[in-house]
């Protein structure tokens, strides 16, 4: 049977749940406080999983049509690379990652949401919800509404997460990192996701966002300052330093109002995980609803929250160490991977496949 449903936050979390739980039939109202679309090149890399959940949809193959196939991972010691691993060898060739900016993912989910007759209400805060057994009344853009469930997908901070009284428990990563967006003809080959270990137990990715746009990632506070290998930018759409979370609420809703996405989890960009775990929860949330299983989303997702945190965390932890010891050893071992192809292939499997 259909139902309403408020989604708060158009980040790509609330726009699968509301692309998924309308070609279900339901009626899905979508609200965001920005004004208007986001210009941020946030998450770049899309994995198998997300493709496969956004393959009904037809957002799969507009994804597809314009991102870049990533089609290898090279590793460097500083400016030397020590090892290469190809993605895209597996029979069904789905091990292999799509780099696109975070806003062209959102605009091809909006596409889709807006062709099903559904659009985001921009400029809309939530203000405030209350809930009993039957239904959620909430307010937001000087009205209030009532709906059968609300689903929170309002980012790190969640407002929704803040009212229902959950914790966000976790750490703060010590230190700041970095990111670049940028332009140029000239980078090495244009379709190579590049890690460089660098001193002082940091790291820096340089990650294909489009043939010639990258994201320049690193756990230091300049991405290209940091970078070993010369890159002649021909323009920095973006700089910015942050600060990252490690955190996890530890139940994913109460009553009639459920979390997903950033809200419900952060972790560190090592593995790319973030917005494909967002993409999977508001897929599973949308299954849930209309399958009438819903009572064990908070389960489910948690343990498969936890599961890709301690996957983030792991890489996080190797790239990051200044232990001579530990650093050789990785290196080591990253060395061999490369050399024996199955062991290669099994690696390429994994880092693409695991959500
Ligand atoms: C530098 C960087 C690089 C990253 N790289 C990757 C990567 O390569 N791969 C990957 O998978 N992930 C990556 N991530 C993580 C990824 O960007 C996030 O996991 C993803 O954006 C989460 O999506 P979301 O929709 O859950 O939350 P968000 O994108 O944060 O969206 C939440 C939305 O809710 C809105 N909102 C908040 N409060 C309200 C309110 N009261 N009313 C209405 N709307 C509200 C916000 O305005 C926002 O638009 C990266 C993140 C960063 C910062």
């Amino acid at each position: 049977m259909s139902k309403t449903i408020l989604i708060v936050g158009a980040g790509p979390t609330g726009l699968t749940a509301a692309v998924e739980l309308a070609r279900f039939g339901h009626q899905v109202t979508i609200i965001e406080k920005r004004p208007g679309t986001s210009q941020l090149s946030r998450a770049v890399g899309i994995l198998p999983a997300s493709m496969q959940i956004l393959h009904a949809s037809g957002v799969a193959d507009r994804i597809r049509q314009e991102a870049v196939r990533i089609s290898a991972i090279a590793l460097y010691h500083e400016a030397k690379e020590i090892t290469r691993i190809p993605f895209g060898r597996s029979a069904d060739g789905h091990d292999t990652i799509l780099g696109l900016p975070q806003d062209r993912t959102e605009a091809h989910l909006s596409d889709a949401l807006n062709a099903m007759g559904v659009s985001v209400s921009y400029g809309t805060p939530l203000e405030a919800f209350r809930q009993d057994e039957r239904s959620v009344t909430a307010s937001f853009g000087g009205t209030q509404a009532k709906f059968d469930y609300l689903l929170g997908a309002d980012g790190v901070r969640s407002p929704v997460r803040q009212i229902l009284g959950l914790p966000f428990d976790g750490f703060d990563i010590p230190g700041k990192w970095s990111i670049a967006d940028v332009e140029t003809s000239e980078w090495l080959e244009p379709t190579v996701f590049r890690r460089f270990l660098i001193p002082g137990g940091n790291v820096v990715v340089v990650a294909p966002m489009a043939p010639t746009r990258f994201r320049v990632i690193s756990s230091t506070e300049d991405a290209l300052a940091s970078l070993p290998v010369k890159m002649p930018v021909e323009k920095l759409r973006r700089s910015a330093a942050f600060t990252l979370s490690v955190r996890q609420t530890p139940q994913y809703g109460k009553g009639r109002v459920y979390l997903a996405g950033d809200a419900a989890h952060c972790h560190s960009p090592a593995g790319g995980r973030g917005m494909n775990l967002g993409i999977a929860d508001a897929a599973d949330f949308a299954e849930r609803l209309t399958a009438g299983t819903l009572a064990e989303y908070s389960a489910v997702r948690h343990a498969v929250g936890k599961k890709t945190i301690a996957f983030s965390e792991d890489r996080r932890r190797n790239v990051m160490s200044d232990s001579p010891w530990r650093r050789t050893l990785m290196e080591t071992g990253i060395r061999i991977v490369g050399r024996v192809p199955p062991i290669a292939h099994k690696f390429a499997e994994r880092f693409t496949r695991e959500l």
